[in-house]
């Protein structure tokens, strides 16, 4: 793992962000905890999404869907099938791997038919040890539903969140009355039994999906798509991360997933990891509905009355991981300076965690200069001003300089100090977490100065 990888790892767990889970017990393999930072953080990433995708938009509504759906659903989407890794073990050590995954090591193009991978000649990445050969591995998670253990119980942790949008379609369309092009969205989580997880929160077995399914008339696919895949890298540039760390992949056709006929991924560039899958726009086309009026009986065709045709409705959908979302906005913001807190600094360097305003986890920090009255009340009087609008931080202990350095670790834009100045001309000092310049404002007009700061 890259230097800054480790860093932003060891930095997750220190100042809460993100905890190994069931830590005490030594730690569940890939499953992790959002601590109270992380959990603000992963909370206005999907709020973030949200917005762009269904709130500042007419065409897209917004679902949220049960996990545990009719074990039907997974025959008709082709996952029993087909939604399955290439696995091998190594003969010697045991040790589990993808065979797409040792191939591509290799520069070698995956390929998943079993009895390739003999070909190719690969030993275990760890002892050298001969592999066997390739077995198709599903990835979903069974479990048992009701009290009685028998067949007919058996039901799936959803491995995607979309078919919760597929099987409510006529319902979202009928009830809200919608005309076509409309979109569908839904945040949810998502399971998937991964051979290889890791890389710390980039692919775990649980994880949380945000994904958005657009109706279309296939006659308009190259139209949505494009429009989709734009709107989907501006988002990831209007939330802070730099240009030069993201990229398109279109994928080959011996890569598209079963249900897919295009795939194009956005990839950042993990550090260390080299440019990975962040997210990805896909044309279903009409694989999902078909299936679904093929495996249930039920007509989900669309009548266009303005055309009087029926078709089967085609679907761009778009798919990002909030886990893998908030990994890339953390390792892009996460900036190493030059001590700037002062004299009574043991660092020579220092955190500066360069988040947009809107994702920060704490908006503002209420810094009060003595911890006695009435400078105490009177900062608490402001926090309680501030707090029924945003997540504000107190904090009274230290150095005014520790307590900048601290607010700037974690990305909080602005830090309100209070002083004794502030009893006489009812004013209070505003510093920027970027500029670190300082601004006196009227207290009466601190939440309004504020307000034009934060989208939400
Ligand atoms: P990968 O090739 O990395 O396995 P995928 O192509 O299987 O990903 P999709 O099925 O397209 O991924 O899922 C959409 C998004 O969900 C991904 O872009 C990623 O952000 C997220 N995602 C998928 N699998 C995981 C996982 N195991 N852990 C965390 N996020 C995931």
């Amino acid at each position: 793992m890259d230097n800054k990888f480790e860093k932003v790892v060891s930095f997750a767990k220190r100042r809460g962000f993100i905890f190994q889970s069931s830590e005490i017990y030594g730690g569940l393999s890939s499953c992790y905890d959002y601590g109270p930072l992380g959990v603000e953080l992963k909370n206005n990433v999907k709020r973030a999404w949200w917005k762009k995708t269904v709130q500042e938009r007419n065409d897209v509504v917004g679902l949220d869907s049960a996990i545990f759906m009719h074990p039907k659903v997974w025959e008709a989407s082709g996952h029993i099938v087909g939604f399955t890794d290439p696995l091998v073990d190594c003969k010697k050590c045991k040790k589990r791997w993808r065979a797409d995954n040792l191939l591509e090591v290799k520069g070698i193009k995956p390929i998943f038919q079993p009895g390739d991978w003999q070909k190719n000649d690969l030993k275990c990445p760890e002892c050298g040890g001969e592999m066997t050969d390739v077995r198709k591995f599903n990835l979903m998670f069974k479990t048992q539903m009701g009290a009685v253990e028998e067949e007919a119980s058996m039901i799936y942790l959803r491995p995607e969140t979309c078919q919760g949008i597929y099987v409510n379609f006529l319902n979202i369309q009928q009830a809200m009355r919608k005309k076509l092009p409309f979109g569908v969205a839904q945040i949810g989580k998502a399971f998937r039994n991964e051979i290889t997880p890791g890389n710390f929160i980039f692919r775990t077995r649980e994880f949380e999906q945000m994904e958005q399914q657009y109706f279309i008339n296939p006659k308009d696919k190259k139209k949505y798509f494009d429009m989709w895949q734009d709107a989907r890298m501006k988002w990831y540039q209007e939330f802070g991360i730099k240009k030069e760390n993201l990229r398109f992949r279109e994928h080959e056709k011996n890569e598209l997933a079963h249900y897919a006929t295009r795939a194009l991924d956005i990839e950042y560039n993990y550090p260390g990891l080299g440019f990975k899958e962040l997210a990805g726009v896909h044309d279903r086309g009409d694989w999902d509905l078909s299936r679904h009026s093929q495996f249930s009986g039920a007509d989900l065709q669309y009548f266009d009355p303005e055309t009087n045709e029926k078709f089967i409705p085609n679907i761009i959908e778009t798919s990002d991981g909030a886990d893998r979302a908030t990994l890339a906005f953390l390792l892009d913001a996460y900036d190493e300076v030059e001590t700037r807190s002062g004299e009574d600094s043991k660092h020579e360097k220092e955190i500066v965690l360069r988040l947009h305003k809107d994702l920060a986890p704490i908006k503002v920090a209420i810094l009060p200069l003595s911890k006695k009255e009435p400078l105490q009340k009177l900062a608490q009087e402001i926090q309680a001003t501030l707090w029924e609008k945003w997540m504000t931080q107190y904090d009274e202990t230290g150095s005014i300089g520790k307590r900048y350095r601290r607010q700037d670790e974690i990305g909080t834009p602005y830090c309100v100090t209070v002083d004794f100045e502030s009893l006489e001309d009812k004013k209070v000092t505003v510093r920027d977490r970027d500029t670190m310049e300082q601004e006196r404002i009227e207290i009466s007009q601190l939440k309004n100065y504020l307000l034009s700061k934060f989208n939400f």
